[in-house]
């Protein structure tokens, strides 16, 4: 088993878009712009953000953050997306999720023009990746690509099982890795025997929401493990039995451990395993990085 390094492969994506910014700015006199819309306050929302802002600057992006209060309208909402759309030196724009309860979510989307989508969430942009006509996709399924291409995984003719089928997630990298010529199975709540498709395929791909339920009873002999999950346990039978004994030691520490879909079992079964943390989690603010300069380019059309 050989552990798939997401901080290697996130730092890597840092370094040529950081690169790809400077030499831009000499040749266009500009740098991307990329503007994060966060409503309300929800303390993961908030630490997501931050560190998509500090990872902005660090990269030489014009970075900034508009910050709503939770009772502001749908139509001071929309109308800031408005702005945003009009705004030349914006080039990106993504609209942090969850928005709280009140507002319907692709009812606040559906304004934000699909040339600024930097999430890449909207139809316009799902409906490319189905058509394989995409150059930027959303950023879990992305990372996940380039996971794949760095410790070059061919996935051309493999069974590869996706679990859950969320639009973030499931759903864009089951189309992905279908137009990379995988042959994909996408499980969810409904599905007669997870345990059974799980156990034929060349590749899982998890992105459920629950602390291993990929245990190592379901995973064929040399898979390749894409643990999208992120669970925070703060039980302590939970954290030993899910965790890896870092998390557990970081859980007597903080009073929380971490652990993904995944169970950290099942790593000895596979030939490549994604870990959590430090694995796709890691990727995926360096690629809405990388899509922000994609947009820009294709805004100032290099
Ligand atoms: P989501 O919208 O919460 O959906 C979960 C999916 O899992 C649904 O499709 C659901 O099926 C399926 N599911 C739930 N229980 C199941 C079960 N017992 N058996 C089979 N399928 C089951 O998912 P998400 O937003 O994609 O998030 C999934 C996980 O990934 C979460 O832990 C999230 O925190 C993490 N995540 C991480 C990143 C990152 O950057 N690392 C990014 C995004 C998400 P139904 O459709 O039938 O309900």
């Amino acid at each position: 088993m050989k552990k798939l390094d997401g901080k290697e492969v996130s730092a890597k994506i840092q370094e040529q878009v950081k690169a790809e910014i400077e030499s831009l700015k000499e040749k266009t006199g500009r740098v991307p712009g990329l503007t994060v819309v966060i409503v309300g306050d929800d303390p993961a929302s908030k630490i997501y953000v931050r560190s998509k802002d500090k990872m902005a600057a660090k990269l030489g992006i014009n970075s900034r953050v508009i910050r709503l209060d939770a009772e502001v309208s749908r139509q001071e909402l929309i109308g800031k997306i408005k702005e945003l759309n009009e705004d030349d030196e914006v080039d990106g724009v993504l609209v942090q999720l969850p928005l709280p309860g009140k507002f319907d979510t692709w009812d606040i989307l559906d304004h934000l023009d699909p040339g600024k989508d930097a999430d890449s969430f909207l139809p316009a942009g799902l409906g490319m990746i189905l058509l394989n006509r995409s150059r930027v996709f959303p950023c879990t399924p992305a990372g996940i690509l380039k996971i794949l291409e760095y410790y070059e995984i061919d996935v051309t003719g493999m069974d590869v099982v996706v679990v859950g089928r969320s639009f973030i997630v499931g759903k864009p990298i089951a189309a992905m890795l279908t137009n990379l010529h995988a042959t994909v199975t996408v499980c969810h709540t409904r599905t007669k025997d997870l345990p059974a498709v799980v156990r034929r395929a060349d590749m899982v791909v998890a992105a459920v929401g629950k602390a291993g339920i990929i245990g190592p009873d379901m995973v064929k002999e040399g898979a390749v493990l894409i643990d999208v999950g992120v669970n925070r346990l703060n039980k302590k039978e939970e954290v030993e039995r899910y965790c890896t004994e870092r998390q557990q030691e970081k859980f007597v520490k903080k009073g929380y451990g971490i652990c993904g879909d995944i169970h950290k079992d099942a790593y000895a079964k596979s030939s490549y395993y994604t870990p959590v943390p430090g694995g796709v989690g890691l990727m995926t603010v360096a690629m809405l990085m990388h899509n922000t300069l994609q947009l820009f380019k294709k805004r100032v059309k290099t």
